[in-house]
């Protein structure tokens, strides 16, 4: 019979006093038996709205029902048919706004935990050894990816299912992308990661990393290296700056470089050779996901007062709720309705200080969000030492610079087909690359659009 308790399952969690200094994983995870219970709140509607709502189509409702019987191998199956990397999105997919805004039992009260019992499940599978599958049968084609982030891996696993050799070409030293650089240790944790691009490269994908694709080998040597098709995944990483004055002062970061630091070069950790200046005042200047990783990346590593700074007011806040609520709870302070003017330094160019101005909100604007406007004369200082840009990022032009036939928007994205096709035959595109900065498991999406289509392309030839 279904559970019909109206809320969900509570998630286990560090206490926000201890896990602001440590950068051990926030949510701890379900125990099967709350995997179980959450699981019996699905009433297995014939329409499935659910599935609709993910990028992915993860069967929800046979996994879910599989749970609920403990059978979890079963759910684990199900779910890999579908997502190869469900241990990384059970964690960081926004399932609000996604899979659980659909679910049925959200009308009259809250949504079935669908992340949470996918993460309960990739997790047991990890702690049980289950396998991920068997390597297919070698179909004689040969693909390229660039980039192992969520679209190069999704698309990998795809083709790798179907036969393909495949080769993934990562700039970096560790695959992952944004999951191994950006978001940080205490919501996603590196080691299951790794477990979860292992699984892929037992499939027999290869991995060649420190390989920047443009720069060590172009697109054009792919292809008369043998590779019949290419899939461009590498994302948005290059960081916008707000042009004010005090940037280049010392102290200043954007967020994917502090990010970067903190989480892939391990600054966190006492014994690594790569550390981050720890600020004791810190201004994070945005109001995304990644400002809130900055933030609580900073407080973590003992600053005593951190700022978000964000010209729009908290409705407006992009962020997931769950991270605003999480950074609200480990001592974050909202600086809302500010936008930084000036960057103040001392005599050495180290920061000291960050102007704003306080603003008011006026009509809706092109991206229908009431706009901010100036108040005049409300300037005002905030006391810091560090400063954290965090804005936006976009593609990276380096591909397109080098591969002629590629295409890109005004926005330095890759011009793409509905299936992922760019403007170059044989040359596929996924994920952040084309769509800006997005989300994982939409970047996931593309990279299988992209197998599919690639698989035709190769097959008709
Ligand atoms: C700090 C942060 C937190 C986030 N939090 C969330 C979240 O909670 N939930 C969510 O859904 N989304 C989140 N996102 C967004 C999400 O991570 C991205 O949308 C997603 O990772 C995009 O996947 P991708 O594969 O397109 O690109 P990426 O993950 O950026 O991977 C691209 C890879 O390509 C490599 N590469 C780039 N250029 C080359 C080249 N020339 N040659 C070879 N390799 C190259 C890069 O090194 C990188 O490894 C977050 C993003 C950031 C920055
Ligand atoms: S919509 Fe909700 S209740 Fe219905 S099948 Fe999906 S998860 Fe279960």
């Amino acid at each position: 019979m279904a559970n019909m308790i109206a809320t969900k399952t509570a998630m286990p969690e560090q206490d926000p006093n201890v896990r602001n200094k440590n950068f051990l994983e926030v949510a701890l995870g379900y125990t099967p038996e709350m995997a179980v219970d959450e699981a019996k709140r699905c009433l297995n509607c014939k329409h499935k709205p659910c599935v609709a709502g993910c990028p992915v189509n993860v069967r929800i409702p046979e996994f879910l029902q599989k749970v609920a019987e403990e059978d979890f191998e079963a759910a684990y199956r199900i779910i890999l048919s579908t997502n190869c990397l469900p241990a990384v999105s059970g964690r960081v997919c926004p399932q609000e706004t996604q899979c659980e805004a659909k679910c049925v039992r959200g009308i009259k009260g809250e949504a079935v935990g669908i992340g949470r019992i996918e993460r309960f499940v990739a997790d047991y599978a990890r702690e049980h050894n289950f396998s991920a599958g068997d390597k297919p049968a070698a179909n004689g084609h040969k693909v390229a990816i660039v980039g192992s982030g969520p679209a190069g891996l999704a698309c990998a696993g795809d083709l790798a299912a179907k036969g393909y050799e495949v080769t993934i070409y990562e700039a970096l030293h560790v695959a992952g992308g944004v999951l191994s650089y950006g978001i940080p240790e205490f919501r996603l944790p590196k080691a299951i990661v790794k477990k979860e691009v292992d699984n892929l490269l037992e499939l027999g994908v290869s991995l060649k990393t420190n390989y920047i694709v443009g720069r060590t080998i172009s697109v054009d040597e792919l292809f008369e290296g043998g590779y019949e098709a290419v899939f461009i995944g590498s994302g948005a990483g290059l960081p916008s700056f707000m042009n004010i004055p005090g940037e280049n002062l010392l102290g200043v970061y954007s967020a994917n470089e502090y990010l970067t630091r903190t989480n892939l070069m391990k600054a966190y950790l006492d014994d690594y050779m790569t550390p981050i200046f720890h600020g004791n005042s810190v201004a994070v200047v945005g109001g995304g996901n990644v400002a809130m990783d900055a933030a609580r990346c900073a407080k973590r590593l003992g600053a005593e007062n951190v700022y978000i700074v964000y010209r729009r007011g908290m409705e407006e806040l992009p962020a997931r709720a769950e991270e605003v609520h999480h950074a609200k709870e480990e001592g974050i302070i909202f600086k809302l309705l500010n936008n930084p003017v000036q960057i103040l330094g001392d005599e050495k160019g180290h920061v000291t200080g960050i102007e704003c101005v306080e603003m008011e909100l006026g009509e809706p604007d092109a991206s229908g969000r009431r706009r901010p406007i100036e108040k005049e004369g409300s300037n005002f200082v905030i006391d810091v030492d560090t400063v954290i840009m965090s804005i936006g990022t976009s593609p990276n032009p380096l591909i397109k610079n080098t591969t002629p036939g590629i295409e890109v928007n005004r926005k330095g994205c890759l011009v793409c087909t509905e299936d992922m096709a760019t403007t170059r035959a044989g040359v596929y595109a996924g994920g952040d690359a084309v769509t800006g900065a997005a989300t994982v498991i939409l970047a996931m999406g593309a990279g299988k659009i992209a197998a599919d289509s690639i698989d035709k392309f190769i097959m008709s030839k």
